[in-house]
């Protein structure tokens, strides 16, 4: 049997975090930094919430843009960050992944341009070409922020349906500045683009104010917000996630959403409504414990000579590591084998990535200690 797989899914990879997560697995001994997964046990009133939520027999199918208990919270939440969504422009989904993909499904056409930067978290390009768009990337500046004047340039000359911006960032820890949403504004305001934001690590981020292109009410018309609790409460396994947007697009993406899934588990909806009304305490704490993560793990970096950016969010970093000459799927390679620490190969974040490594601070200091004595002890006997 010929072309028993669609041309899509053959442009596409399984994704390069997950192809050298398994190769962990053949280095029994070897400390892994590769997943973007909170060590952190979900809140326990959280727990108790999907506890009491099975007990109540709250089991069946939901409306299908999830509870309004939720949806409003969500509202108030983001109103918190000067976000403003009533409870009809959001939906809940099975993680920002399924709010992504039902995004993309309903806006973009096949060979329709889609501008996504390089680096980034890698299922935008995935996804997009799973549905038979056209991935643009975007260049990044060296301290990974938005090279304006690039990315003007090719919104003039390749005219894409959409964007992506993806802050605070996986893999670089860059966030939102107040200055960049600025001048992302005066460009955006007059193109006929839709803008996606993913703000999945929103709660995740040091610095005192937060700043996103949603933020203006001007634009509202073309922004869509993907945000979610994977992060927020640790909870990635259970799967919840959220899409803000106005009618104009909101009844198109229901639609995707609604024959995809139907609406995201009923459990989760009730945990991320506990953690959403009592729960952000443990949020303040888990992102102290990860700026801590951060502090530590930038400093030894930098005292190891790699040249690196400070990360301002999310829970990782993404030192160069362009001075050693080797790409950095052989220099994650031999760190893993060798120096039995297990780091993602920036390359697995698209052209943008190569040259660097993620590591993910994820982890408690006690293993990040470990590690990071590994690969200094590494770098001293290696050959590079
Ligand atoms: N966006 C970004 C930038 C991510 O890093 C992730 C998860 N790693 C997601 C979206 C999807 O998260 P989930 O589906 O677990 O909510």
């Amino acid at each position: 049997m010929e072309n028993y797989i669609s041309e899509n899914v053959q442009k596409i990879e399984i994704s390069g975090i997950r192809k050298f997560y398994n190769k962990v697995a053949e280095v029994p001994d070897a400390i892994s930094l590769t997943l973007g997964e909170p060590d952190f046990a979900v809140p326990g009133k959280v727990k108790e919430a999907m506890i009491r939520a099975i007990e109540e027999n709250k089991t069946g199918y939901t409306a299908n843009a999830g509870i309004p208990e939720l949806r409003e919270a969500i509202s108030r939440y983001l109103g918190g960050h000067d976000i403003h969504y009533n409870m009809n422009e959001i939906c809940l989904t099975v993680g920002g992944s399924e709010a992504l993909m039902s995004v993309f499904t309903a806006i973009i056409d096949k060979k329709d341009k889609v501008l996504i930067p390089t680096p980034a978290y890698p299922a935008y390009e995935s996804c997009v070409k799973l549905i038979g768009g056209e991935v643009v990337n975007y260049p990044l500046t060296e301290d990974f922020s938005i090279d304006f004047e690039a990315l003007e340039k090719q919104i003039a000359e390749e005219k894409p349906k959409a964007i992506i911006l993806s802050f605070p960032s996986n893999p670089t820890g860059v966030v939102m500045t107040k200055n960049d949403r600025d001048k992302l504004y005066e460009i955006l305001k007059d193109k006929n683009i839709t803008i996606i934001t993913d703000e999945i690590y929103n709660a995740i981020s040091y610095e005192g104010d937060y700043y996103s292109i949603a933020q203006y009410s001007e634009l509202k018309e073309k922004v869509i917000l993907v945000g979610g609790f994977s992060k927020t409460f640790s909870m990635t396994g259970l799967r919840i996630g959220y899409v803000c947007a106005n009618k104009r697009y909101m009844d198109s993406i229901m639609k995707v959403h609604q024959y995809t899934v139907s609406c995201a588990a009923s459990i989760s909806q009730y945990g991320a409504l506990e953690g959403l009304e009592s729960c952000l305490g443990d949020v303040e704490y888990m992102k102290n414990q990860f700026e801590k993560r951060r502090d530590f793990v930038y400093g030894r970096l930098v005292e190891l000579g790699f040249e690196v950016v400070k990360p301002k969010g999310a829970f990782y970093i993404f030192p160069s590591i362009k001075k050693f000459n080797v790409t950095s799927e052989e220099f994650c390679e031999s760190l893993l084998r060798e120096g039995k620490v297990a780091v993602v190969p920036g390359s697995a974040f698209g052209a943008g990535g190569e040259g660097y490594m993620r590591i993910s601070y994820s982890y408690s200091l006690e293993q990040l200690r470990e590690a990071f004595d590994r690969i200094e002890k590494w770098l001293n006997n290696n050959s590079f």
